[in-house]
Parts: C-alpha cells; sequence; structure tokens
C-alpha cells in the first residue's frame, strides 16, 4: 500500500522469534546458530523507513541476525550496529534516510552503519560517496547474506555490499521475528516487471519472482501453528503471482487453498494490480469467508492520456469494468487507490478526470501522493512540468474530495454491526481498537484482555477515517 510509515523494531520481541523456511544456500552452514568468531559487538539497532514491504523485509532482518546470535537493542544508543531499511519510492523517502544519517553520524561515527533496502540497492557503492560513515550497503535480494556481510567487517574490511538482485532467496529465510502478535506478513512475489514510467521497484527489487505455493501453504500452516489467526499475502503486484510448483495454482487458487488453512480468519493480499485482476479473485472472495472483504486496486490516474504516459498497461474504462466486477460481488468489498498528481504533462483537464474517477468509483480511501521523478526511471528523464506548488494544490483537492467521500460513505455504518480483531487498547482512555474485514478501524469501550480477541461491535458514530462503537459481543 502506498503509505509511507516509520516502525523501530523494539528491543524486546514482542512476539517470539519463529522458525521458517530453510537455510539459504550460500551461508556457511557450520555453527548457524552460534556467534560468529569476529570482535564486532552483536547489537543491532534497526530501524524501518518505508512500506509494508519494507517492515516486513526488516521483520526477515531481525529474524536472520537473531539466528546468528546478534540481539536487537531499542535505541541507537545501545547498539554496536546501526542499520536503516529504506524506501526510495519517492524523493521524500530518500531525503528521510540521508538525514537520519547525519545525525546519527554526529553522535555514533564509531559504529558500524548499515543501509540496507532500496535506497541501498538505488544507491549501490555511490552510498559510500555521498555518505562515509556507512560500511554496509545491502539490497533487499541479500537480507540473507548480512550475518556474513558483518563478519567480513568484523574480520577489517572496511566497506561492503550485497546488490544482487538474480536470487529467489529473499524468500526463504531461515528465521523471520514477526513484531504484529496478531497479522503475519508473508511474501508471495518479489520484485516487478510491469515497468511504469515513473517508479523505481523494477530497478530496487529486481524482475518478478513468485515463491512456490507449496511453500506458501507450509510457511501459512506453521504461522496458524505459531499462533497467527491473520495472514497478509505480500508483493509489489500480488496478483501477478504465478505457482511454479506440482500444485498449479492461479492466484485465485491460492487465496481459497490459505482461507481453507485450519485456524485462519483472515486473509489480506496487497498490492494487486489492475491489468491481472481478474473476476475468479471476486469469486474466491465470495466463497471464501476468511477471505477479508477489501481490495488495493491502484489506478494512479482517472486520464487515459496520463495512464499511457504512465505505461500502466490498462485504460479507464478497462480499471471501471475491474471495479464494477468487484462492486457486483454477493459480500459487500470495501476498495481503496494509489493515486498520483501531477505528472509529467498532467493537464487540468487530466486532474478533473482524476477527481471524477473518485466519483464514480467512491473508493473507501486513497492514498494520495504528489509525482517525485526518480533517478533510472523512463519518466526521470522528462520534464517535471507541473509546478510544485500546483501539485500541492492539486493533491489537496483530490485528498478533500475524497474525505468528503469518506464522510458520506462511514456515515452509512452507522447501526450497522461488524466483527473486528481488536488489535489495541488505550489504558488512559479505557478504549480498545478493533479493525474490520474490511480494513476500517473501530474504536470501543474496552480493556486489555480484550486485545487479540474477535468481538462483534456496532457503530454508533462516523469520523473519514474511523468510526467510533459499541460492543455487542457479551462477556
Ligand atoms: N505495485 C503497486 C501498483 O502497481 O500500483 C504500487 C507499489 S508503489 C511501492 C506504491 C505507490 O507509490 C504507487 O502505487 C504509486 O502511487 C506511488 N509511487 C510510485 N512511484 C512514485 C513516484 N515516482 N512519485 C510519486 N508516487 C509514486
Ligand atoms: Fe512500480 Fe508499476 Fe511495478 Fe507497481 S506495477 S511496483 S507502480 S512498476
Amino acid at each position: 500500500m502506498g503509505d509511507e510509515l516509520i516502525q523501530i523494531l523494539p528491543g524486546v520481541p514482542s512476539a517470539p522469534v519463529r522458525p521458517l523456511g530453510e537455510a539459504c544456500a550460500d551461508v556457511v552452514d557450520e555453527g548457524r546458530h552460534e556467534a560468529a568468531a569476529n570482535p564486532l559487538g552483536r547489537r543491532f539497532y534497526l530501524e524501518t523507513i518505508g512500506c509494508q514491504m519494507n517492515v516486513h523485509d526488516s521483520e526477515k532482518v531481525a529474524g536472520v541476525l537473531m539466528g546468528r546470535g546478534f540481539e536487537p537493542v531499542e535505541d541507537p544508543e545501545g547498539a554496536d550496529i546501526i542499520l536503516y531499511n529504506t524506501c526510495s519510492i519517492r524523493e521524500k523517502a530518500v531525503h528521510k534516510v540521508f538525514s537520519r544519517l547525519g545525525a546519527i553520524k554526529k553522535k555514533h561515527g564509531d559504529k558500524i552503519i548499515g543501509v540496507l533496502g532500496c535506497v541501498a540497492q538505488q544507491e549501490g557503492e555511490k552510498f559510500f560517496e555521498r555518505a562515509p560513515q556507512v560500511s554496509l550497503v545491502c539490497g533487499s535480494a541479500s537480507y540473507s547474506r548480512l550475518p556474513e556481510l558483518l563478519d567480513q567487517l568484523g574480520a577489517g574490511n572496511r566497506r561492503v555490499t550485497g546488490l544482487g538482485l538474480d536470487t529467489d532467496e529473499c524468500f526463504e529465510t531461515e528465521l523471520t521475528r514477526r513484531d504484529n502478535p496478531f497479522r503475519a506478513y508473508l511474501t508471495i512475489i518479489e520484485g516487478c516487471d510491469k515497468a511504469c514510467s515513473y517508479c523505481v521497484v523494477p530497478t530496487t527489487r529486481g524482475p518478478e519472482r513468485s515463491r512456490a505455493g507449496d511453500r506458501i501453504l507450509e510457511e501459512c500452516r506453521r504461522l496458524v501453528d505459531a499462533g497467527y489467526t491473520e495472514i497478509q499475502l505480500l508483493g509489489q503486484t500480488v496478483n501477478s503471482w504465478r505457482d511454479s510448483s506440482a500444485l498449479g495454482l492461479s492466484f485465485a487458487g491460492l487465496l481459497g487453498r490459505v482461507a481453507e488453512t485450519p485456524g485462519v480468519r483472515r486473509v489480506r493480499f496487497t498490492t494487486s494490480h489492475p491489468r491481472d485482476f481478474t473476476p475468479d479473485i471476486v469469486q474466491a472472495i465470495d466463497e471464501h469467508p476468511a477471505l477479508c472483504d477489501q481490495i488495493h486496486l491502484p489506478v494512479q490516474c482517472g486520464s487515459n492520456a496520463v495512464l499511457r504516459r504512465m505505461l500502466r498497461t490498462y485504460a479507464r474504462e478497462e480499471y471501471l469494468e475491474k471495479i464494477d466486477c468487484i462492486r457486483r460481488a454477493r459480500r459487500e468489498i470495501s476498495i481503496s487507490t494509489d493515486m498520483i498528481v501531477g505528472f509529467c504533462g498532467e493537464t487540468e483537464a487530466d486532474f478533473d478526470e482524476s477527481l471524477s474517477l473518485l466519483d464514480r468509483v467512491e473508493y473507501d480511501q486513497v492514498f494520495a501522493f504528489k509525482y517525485s521523478p526518480r533517478p533510472r526511471t523512463p519518466a526521470g528523464g522528462w520534464v517535471d512540468d507541473v509546478p510544485e506548488e500546483e501539485k500541492g494544490r492539486r493533491l489537496a483537492e483530490l485528498q478533500e474530495r475524497q474525505r468528503q467521500i469518506q464522510i458520506r460513505r462511514n456515515h452509512a455504518l452507522i447501526g450497522r454491526e461488524f466483527e473486528v480483531l481488536v488489535e489495541g487498547h488505550h489504558p488512559k482512555l479505557a478504549q480498545a481498537v478493533g479493525r474490520t474485514t474490511s480494513n476500517r478501524v473501530i474504536n470501543f469501550a474496552g480493556a486489555e484482555d480484550d486485545v487479540g480477541r474477535y468481538l462483534n461491535v456496532r457503530v454508533t458514530a462516523a469520523a473519514p477515517n474511523s468510526l467510533v462503537g459499541e460492543r455487542v459481543t457479551k462477556e
């Protein structure tokens, strides 16, 4: 999903480290779970600057390191190694990484500082020139090599890199530490072959690699055994997944099989690409109660002229056919999207088409962004001709239009009853926070021991981004 978030992995695991998958081929097998004999301190601090994919990548990184005897800590002060897992989707996120590095240099210049993820992949070895305090640069396809890279630093190497992209090791990490006690993220497809003209993902995450269906189902069973009831399947284009296993499942078939895994109560998947969005996905949602009634289907823009320049491979009309298919489902499915405003050559009339698309679809949520030119993308070489101020104005107008839609849609839910999974509580307010299968957040009177339970709640009031309710489930 498009929202940027920053998450800091806490020092004390909120959930136990769980064994998942197999060892990766190119890591030395001996002494796998023992501290390597290097003089490096082994306490690491890991901060995520990015999307859900980055958050889950950080869970894998933490798992890999903890499996080799490294110990996570809550703040840079207590760490020997400081790692940033980064996103380069927009320039703002990249700035954030460099400003974090500037601040850390002043206080922690004597420590090992490493940059992981998309910014690392994008900058490669140039990173060492731009930020000399950094001694480790590692892209997402090479995380299983991290202990080896740290050992190389311990052995006296000043700078090390892991920048290969032609691997599917990224799926089979030995250990994954999951930080959400209820929802387990599970990557089913890495990279992207779609080549949208504005996007860095194909460069930073490499070509599409699907994980085998039988391995995904095995991991699901392990996640249930570990106590998870909600599984979120992840991929930049999750529905472009193709099965290389003997099961020969379609994406919709995989959804059905995950939903049927005994013990799984909720299954989400993100992000779907409109071109590969087929009616059997909607049919699967209708047939399997565990599949959440929520679909994130990024449109990016309402104008065909802009969609063509973006190389999105569908027209507005085709996109709307997919939306109509979702609306015809027996279940009421909530729909969210991503939109970019101010792309190269976007006229006022093009922008109006994005606004009219909001009215036509009536999304439940929209993640909107100002276009940000990225290096090594086709559009990066085009004239970025919509002025920054105008991009800001269009963004604000689009967000306000969507806010009005959400007010209307959420208001219509007052009086209705929903099952929520309680994900948290505010002790001071004596309030619990639950999430519906349609991904709506409901606040209601509750206590700590409600957390982790599935309860029924009736909506009593509505705001654009959340609801207030009262508990219906009796104690
Ligand atoms: N694969 C997904 C898809 O096809 O829509 C999106 C993945 S991307 C990580 C998340 C969102 O970031 C995109 O949907 C797009 O709206 C936004 N985005 C990507 N590149 C951008 C850019 N150069 N400037 C502004 N927003 C961008
Ligand atoms: Fe980027 Fe397009 Fe691939 Fe999504 S589909 S990750 S926007 S290139």
